[in-house]
């Protein structure tokens, strides 16, 4: 009876409104847009919810481009941008889905042209092309290749405006400034729709949906430097692990070799694709060192390593030897200004480097996060179970950073994230159209998950602890920064595996000091940070009990890749400070053999990765 009473004081505190829809889409980045235009251009009936304006989405920072072997600059096909991602994968990737990114890739690149997307051009006005990290021809033995496809150096912001354009147009329902706390779940455990706070004016939405696509992106605030948007506090990872399923291959986050030293913020690797280079404190370009063959544009994983040892062996610049220079000042201005504009701002902004003249300081950060919320290539969320792998969670799918479906595997190239975003969005939206009925209807909310849902927001409207909301936050981040980090080892990953579990203990001391519903960022902030810890634990979990090194994994006391061992995907349950991990295999079966017109598997066999 005392606990029905109290549920109902809850309930009658809250203003409900309710909607209907056949597809909800958490997200307005590039994946969330992609899915929700692709989702409304069948007719279904589609509503995008996000927590920021949708062109303001983290997306609208991808400065260099978005990859797609279009061949526009020089001969390029679908089975060396397949290679390249399998290689730069370390070989953790699965063989289908990134079959399916990389012989896609031209069809939605030429989609986004048709949408309108403005592309820099080439002299006979097709879409420009410039080199990045790891991206090669002839299957790795040939030198780089143009396959990154950019509107100067602001494709993202491109992107984003035209598929919000086209979004509208085709009459998808936008609900802004919406922040989903949690997921609705029907007594059979398939998804049914999600909670979500609307925060200009506190009343709380319960949408009912046969499909929810969470498009969430990262969670690169899980560290104390990241050249992501604040908003990447991985939201949707968050949800999935309070309803007890798992997130995958954590423990593989990307730093970027170029984030502006101190601010963080991004120097894209198309800087280096325009022929920009990396020198230590005497000069030396000494990627050629490193990696003769790829020099400057080895993967990013590889060159973010060389540029930690350098410093680490005393040729960092700077009156503390702690960074790198990044130069430019070499190409002409106005092939700067017509190719790198927003970086030339950035530098002029963030260092104070005039970079027609001067050097950028720069310095590996955390930027993108490999694993995420596992999903096979058309985006269903998986739920796999010791016996079977491929389960598939009903009502529910994951596209873009947020999701793992899994095409980057160990180490993501540069440009595979923007053709991932609209590859799988439209996956998933294809995928919609035939398992969504339009014609059916929404069954009843199931009211127990919405009681839970909503019993976890008044609680943690009403926290009255001792800790803010941004100290914890603080202590988690440098945790992170520090004991997971471009290198790891045996004693610190233990430490920190240990104190972010007492970290995480921590949550429910927080001190909420604004108990009202609008524009409360202090409580939005402490939902954040509720998803930010089980994204953290577990990656750190996870880099503690991987014994090898691979991608962006590097193991100082395991520096070798092993794959009988380690050829698996992490599968991370977390529950509160508690993290349950199981393995699952890696996918290495391609969509077409060899006959059909795919690639060879004797070519994508694993193999050492060098440069
Ligand atoms: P995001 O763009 O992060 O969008 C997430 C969406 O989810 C937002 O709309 C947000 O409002 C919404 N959301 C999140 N939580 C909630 C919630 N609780 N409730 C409601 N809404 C919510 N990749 C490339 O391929 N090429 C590049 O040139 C490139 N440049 C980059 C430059 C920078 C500086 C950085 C940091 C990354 C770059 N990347 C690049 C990587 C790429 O930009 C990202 O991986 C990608 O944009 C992620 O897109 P997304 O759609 O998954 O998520």
């Amino acid at each position: 009876v005392h606990w029905i009473n109290c549920w109902k004081e809850i309930m009658s505190a809250y203003n409900y409104i309710d909607h209907e829809y056949d597809v909800v889409v958490v997200g307005a980045g590039g994946a969330g847009l992609r899915a929700t235009l692709g989702m409304a251009e069948q007719g279904l009936k589609t509503a995008c919810i996000t927590k920021v304006f949708p062109t303001r989405s983290h997306t609208v920072a991808a400065q260099g481009g978005i990859a797609a072997s279009l061949s526009n600059m020089g001969p390029d096909n679908w089975q060396w941008h397949m290679y390249d991602t399998v290689k730069g994968s370390d070989w953790l990737g699965d063989t289908d889905a990134m079959e399916y990114l990389a012989r896609e890739a031209p069809k939605a690149v030429y989609e986004l042209e048709h949408y309108g997307v403005p592309f820099s051009r080439t002299e006979e006005g097709k879409i420009y092309q410039r080199p990045f990290g790891g991206h090669t021809t002839e299957f790795g033995e040939g030198p780089p290749v143009q396959r990154t496809c950019a509107a100067a150096d602001r494709t993202g912001h491109a992107i984003l405006h035209t598929l919000y354009g086209q979004s509208l147009k085709n009459n998808a329902e936008f609900f802004i400034e919406y922040f989903a706390t949690d997921l609705i779940m029907d007594e059979d455990d398939a998804c049914q729709g999600l909670i979500a706070w609307k925060l200009d004016d506190g009343t709380i939405h319960r949408f009912n949906a046969k499909m929810v696509v969470l498009a969430t992106g990262g969670y690169g605030r899980s560290y104390f430097s990241a050249t992501s948007a604040h908003t990447c506090t991985g939201d949707g990872g968050g949800m999935i692990a309070r309803q007890g399923l798992p997130l995958q291959d954590m423990e593989f986050v990307q730093f970027h070799p170029t984030g502006i030293y101190g601010s963080g913020c991004l120097i894209t690797e198309g800087a280096r694709g325009e022929g920009g280079y990396l020198t230590n404190s005497e000069g030396e370009r000494f990627m050629e060192r490193y990696a003769p063959t790829y020099k400057d544009l080895a993967p990013r994983d590889y060159v973010s390593r060389c540029m930690t040892m350098e410093i680490r062996e005393g040729r960092g610049v700077g009156k503390d030897g702690d960074h790198i220079h990044l130069n430019l000042n070499h190409l002409p201005p106005e092939a700067l200004a017509e190719r790198l504009p927003g970086i030339s701002e950035s530098a002029r902004i963030f260092a104070g480097v005039d970079l027609t003249k001067d050097a950028i300081p720069v310095l590996p950060t955390v930027h993108y996060n490999m694993g995420g919320i596992p999903t096979n290539y058309w985006g269903e969320v998986l739920n796999p179970t010791l016996d079977d792998h491929d389960i598939i969670q009903p009502g529910l799918m994951a596209v873009g950073e947020a999701g793992c479906a899994s095409v980057h595997g160990a180490n993501r190239l540069g440009s595979n994230s923007l053709i991932d975003l609209v590859v799988f969005g439209r996956a998933a939206a294809i995928r919609a159209g035939k398992v969504v009925d339009p014609s059916a209807p929404n069954q009843p909310l199931n009211m127990k998950s919405v009681e839970k849902a909503m019993d976890r927001f008044d609680k943690m409207r009403h926290l009255d602890g001792e800790i803010g909301t941004a100290e914890l936050r603080l202590e988690m981040q440098k945790t992170m920064q520090s004991d997971a980090a471009v290198f790891r080892a045996n004693d610190t990953l233990k430490k920190g595996v240990d104190k972010m579990g007492s970290i995480a203990d921590k949550m429910s001391d927080l001190k909420v000091t604004d108990r009202s519903l609008i524009w409360n960022t202090d409580l939005m902030e402490t939902f954040e940070l509720d998803n930010l810890m089980p994204n953290s634990l577990a990656t750190i979990f996870g880099a503690e009990a991987r014994k090898e090194s691979r991608g962006a994994h590097a193991h100082e006391d395991f520096p070798d890749r092993d794959d009988k061992n380690w050829r698996k995907h992490s599968l991370a349950k977390v529950d509160g400070s508690k993290v349950v991990l199981s393995y699952r295999n890696v996918g290495t079966k391609p969509l077409t053999t060899e006959k059909e017109g795919g690639i060879s598997l004797k070519r994508i066999a694993p193999k050492e990765r060098t440069f």
